[in-house]
């Protein structure tokens, strides 16, 4: 398959990462169709979308009209049935192998058998996504990071039977979609993930042991190592739940206690603090 046999990307999970994907996958000029369980996440994704357009509108990277064209070219579905008319499918639902599994599963007996698949896991085995399709030379990860309209950087993952001309394709589209794609093997945690966790978590344990607070934590990284983030504030954006979902898959594949995940990040993903999407983690977000 080539980038201009593309004509329709189906992205499948809306949320933060679905809605990002979406907004830059309708840039690239094809049309999107962005699927979703719930009725409401697509109407949250929606609206996010709609937001992003028009702050690159405010901001002068895209006119008004191209804000306009972009956004007609997106459609919503509930049902997964409807990705048979996609000729590429970008996967972003919540990080549990089961889950990413099961989809892979039912796309390969919906989709026709050219179609390439992505996932957007930040940890999960490629190569086992890929055995579940039934079609792994055509299954890659797609690694975008948040927020996705403005971070440059898209890991390419290959798993062990992905294909050259698969992951050409994707590194076009990422292109396309003016990012920078970078390749990994199919390793936990891939790069970032594999480099940024041990610090995130590094960081949730020193507020546990009462180093020092939330804020002096990310005070000092920003400031001592110019991050522009501190550790704390970037777990809250990540998700404590997808965080806590990727030291798991660390520290499981490696078998090695320095992924071991801090009990405090299993204690408040435990009470439904996530961070920034449920308005409390480290920080309070009163209005999300
Ligand atoms: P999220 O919780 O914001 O969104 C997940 C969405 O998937 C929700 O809208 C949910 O309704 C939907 N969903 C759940 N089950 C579904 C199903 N069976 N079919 C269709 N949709 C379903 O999660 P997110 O932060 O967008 O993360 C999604 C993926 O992106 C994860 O694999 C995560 O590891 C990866 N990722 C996240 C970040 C980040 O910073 N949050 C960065 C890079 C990659």
């Amino acid at each position: 398959m080539q980038l201009q046999d593309i004509q329709t990307i189906g992205v499948v999970g809306a949320g933060q990462m679905g809605a990002g994907i979406t907004l830059v996958s309708a840039q690239t000029g094809c049309e999107v169709l962005l699927q979703d369980i719930s009725a409401h996440c697509l109407d949250k994704a929606l609206e996010r979308i709609q937001k992003g357009y028009d702050k690159q509108a405010q901001e002068g990277i895209i006119s008004v009209s191209e804000a306009k064209a972009a956004l007609s070219r997106i459609r919503t579905t509930q049902s997964l049935d409807e990705m048979v008319e996609s000729q590429l499918i970008l996967e972003a639902v919540p990080e549990r192998l089961e889950l990413k599994a099961q989809i892979f599963q039912e796309l390969g007996n919906i989709c026709k058998p050219e179609v390439v698949f992505a996932s957007n896991t930040s940890s999960i085995s490629i190569t086992t996504l890929g055995a579940r399709s039934g079609r792994d030379a055509l299954v890659a990860g797609m690694h975008f990071m948040h927020p996705v309209p403005v971070m440059k950087l898209v890991e390419l993952i290959r798993g062990l039977k992905t294909s050259d001309e698969t992951l050409r394709l994707l590194f076009r589209l990422a292109e396309r979609m003016g990012k920078i794609p970078v390749e990994s093997k199919d390793s936990p945690g891939f790069i970032v993930n594999r480099i940024l966790m041990p610090m995130i978590n590094e960081a949730i344990f020193t507020l546990e042991e009462g180093v020092a607070t939330a804020e002096a934590i990310d005070q000092a990284m920003m400031h001592g190592t110019n991050h522009p983030m501190g550790p704390l504030a970037l777990a809250d954006r990540i998700g404590l739940d997808t965080v806590l979902f990727i030291g798991e898959i660390l520290y499981q594949d490696f078998g090695i206690d320095k992924y071991r995940p801090c009990p405090l990040l299993r204690t408040y993903v435990e009470r439904g603090w996530f961070g920034r999407k449920s308005g409390k983690g480290f920080y309070a977000y009163p209005s999300q």
